[in-house]
Parts: structure tokens; sequence; C-alpha cells
């Protein structure tokens, strides 16, 4: 998008901020109808079991958006807190006993789980239709063969986004710059299901930059701040940051513009995600900003999960 500058004749370019909030709001919405037919056909709301394990900060404040958002929609929400010394053994007790329970639809396991836990044992355990965060090896393999299934929740965050935004998938160029199970691989699958062409990047890759300017649709999602520059970004890409990074050096918050230096001077930290704000905000043809553009989206989804594996499980669906 291009828009005239007041006064110089200059064309400036204008990128389109596609808000996560917005969408997330709606997709909360669209959730509301859904627990009331569940209420009204099984006399009880979805049930949704959130296990954080030990006291991280970051990952108590991440379970308690979760359980907060569950119980404004009208969802039962129980976190269980095992103490950081929880053995694997004890852990996958635990999570079996959830799997007994007949009013809990979904469970969800806060990562990353304490070092001396297996980790991969404790995700298998989980029921696959429970497993609302969309991990288990079942989930998984219903996502790589298109077959239904619960699936995770950041990466159909950004399909909701780029849909609602009536940006076509299909047929395009989509580069996915990462490879993780939570993030990168689903995203790659779920763009492959929306008919887009898909390459996926990680940190062998070869010529990142050229390969990130093959795409019409590039998704970043690698854990490290503002690492996409304007090398990667083809111009008029649509550019969706799955990042979150804290930046708590005022010297690298100076390189990230003044809007995030500003923040920054505001709090003496600033989030930015894995994309150079400035870079992709003049590139771009639209673009999701941090905060405010994928982060939403997770927690709706992961409601909506909720929903969907309490429907499958009463057969109302
Ligand atoms: P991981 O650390 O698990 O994976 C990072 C991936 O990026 C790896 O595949 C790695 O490659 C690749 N990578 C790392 N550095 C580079 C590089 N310089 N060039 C190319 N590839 C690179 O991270 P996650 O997938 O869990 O998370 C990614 C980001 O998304 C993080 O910023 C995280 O905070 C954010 N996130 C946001 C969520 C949200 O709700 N918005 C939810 C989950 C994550 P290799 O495999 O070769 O090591």
């Amino acid at each position: 998008m291009c828009g005239r500058l007041a006064g110089t004749g200059k064309i400036k370019h204008v990128a389109h901020i596609l808000d996560g909030n917005k969408v997330r709001d709606q997709i909360l919405e669209e959730c509301q109808p859904r627990i009331q037919r569940i209420l009204a056909a099984a006399g009880r709301a979805p049930g949704l079991a959130v296990v954080l394990v030990g006291a991280d900060p970051a990952s108590q404040v991440y379970v308690r958006n979760k359980t907060r958002t569950a119980e404004g929609l009208g969802i039962y929400g129980e976190t269980i807190t095992p103490d950081a010394s929880i053995t694997t053994e004890e852990l996958l007790r635990l999570v079996r006993a959830l799997n007994m329970r007949p009013e809990i639809d979904g469970i969800l396991v806060q990562l990353p789980l304490p070092a001396h836990i297996d980790s991969r044992q404790v995700l298998n355990a989980i029921a696959p239709e429970k497993d609302v965060d969309g991990f288990h090896p079942v989930n998984v393999g219903l996502l790589s063969i298109g077959a239904p299934g619960l699936r995770p929740c950041t990466p159909s965050g950004v399909i909701e986004i780029l849909k609602r935004h009536q940006i076509p998938i299909a047929g395009r160029n989509a580069v996915v710059v990462g490879r993780s199970n939570i993030v990168g691989k689903p995203m790659a699958m779920l763009l492959l299901e929306e008919n887009a062409t898909v390459t996926v990047c990680h940190s062998r890759t070869a010529d990142l930059a050229a390969v990130c300017r093959t795409a019409d649709i590039l998704v970043a999602a690698i854990g490290k701040p503002a690492a996409i520059r304007a090398e990667h970004i083809r111009p008029g890409a649509v550019v969706i940051d799955v990042g979150i990074n804290a930046v708590t050096d005022r010297a690298k918050a100076e390189l990230l513009g003044p809007a995030k230096l500003a923040a920054f001077d505001k709090r003496g930290t600033v989030l930015v995600g894995d994309v150079h704000p400035m870079d992709m905000a003049e590139l771009a043809s639209a673009y999701t900003p941090v905060p405010g553009g994928v982060g939403p989206l997770t927690i709706a989804l992961l409601m909506r999960n909720t929903i969907e594996a309490t429907e499958r499980r009463l057969g109302l669906c």
C-alpha cells in the first residue's frame, strides 16, 4: 500500500498491520455459542487442565493468561502446580489420572519442563483426544496426512490471521524460518494444507536471505531478536513474525528504531519479534506487529481446541 506524503510529493510506503488482537476477539466470540451448546447438551462446561511444573515466572504468566481467558469464556479451568522436583514417573501418573477424568476435555503441560524430566514422554502420555496443544504424535501424524485432529495453536493462529485478512495462501510461495516441533514444522504443514508452495529454513540453510526473498509469505520463528532484516524481505511480501523476545539492553533497543527505544525508556525492557520492526514496516505489504500480532492468537486457538476436543468427546461434531 502506498500514500503520498503531505506537501512533499514523495510516495510513502504504508504497510498494512495485521491486528492479532482483533482476530483473537473474533475467535473468542465464536467460541461462545459453542460453549452454550455444550452446556445444553452435556450439562457441564468444557474442562481444561493446565499442568505447570515449578515456578518459572514466564510460564506462570502464560498459564495465568490461559486460565483467565478460559474462565472468562465459561470454560472450567484447573491448574495443577507440582513442585519442580517432581519426577518423570510422577508426572506421567498425574497426566494419566487427568486422561481418566471425564469432565476434563483438554490437557496442557506447560513447556519448558525442568531438564531432568523427559518432556517427550510426558507429552506422549496425554490422551490424543485431550491434547489441546496438538503436540502428541497422533495429532502430528493427523496433521501430516491432512486428516482432522487437534492442530498446534500458534501456527493455527497464523493461518487465521492470514485468512481473516483475506490474504491468499494457495499457490503462493511461503518460506518458514525455523523448524521446531512447536512452531516451524506444523506451520509448514498447515501452509501446505492451504496449498502454498512451502520452503522450510533453519540454522544450516545456505544463503538464508536469498531463500527468504523468494517468499510471498515469510514466517519467522527462530527466537533471535530482529535477526530477519531488509535483505531477507522481498518488497511487498507478507511478513508474519512469530518471535517474542524481551530486549533488556538499551544499546540493543536503540538499534530497533525510535518507537521501540521510547517503549524501552518507559519500562526498561521492550518486546521485539524475530524480524527487525523498521525493515518489516518499510518493505512488507502487510505484517504482524510484536506485540499484538501472532501472540494473542495462541490462547484463542487453545480455547477453540478445548471446545473442539469437548465436542468430539461428546459426539457433537
Ligand atoms: P526453537 O528454539 O525451538 O526453534 C528455533 C528454530 O529456528 C530452529 O529450527 C533453528 O534451527 C532455527 N534458527 C535459529 N537461529 C536461526 C538462524 N539464525 N537462521 C535460521 N534459522 C535459525 O524456537 P520455537 O520454534 O519454540 O520459537 C521460535 C520463536 O517463536 C521464539 O521467539 C518464541 O518465543 C516464539 N514463540 C511465540 C509463540 C507465540 O505465541 N507467538 C509461541 C511459541 C513460540 P535448527 O533447527 O537448525 O537449530
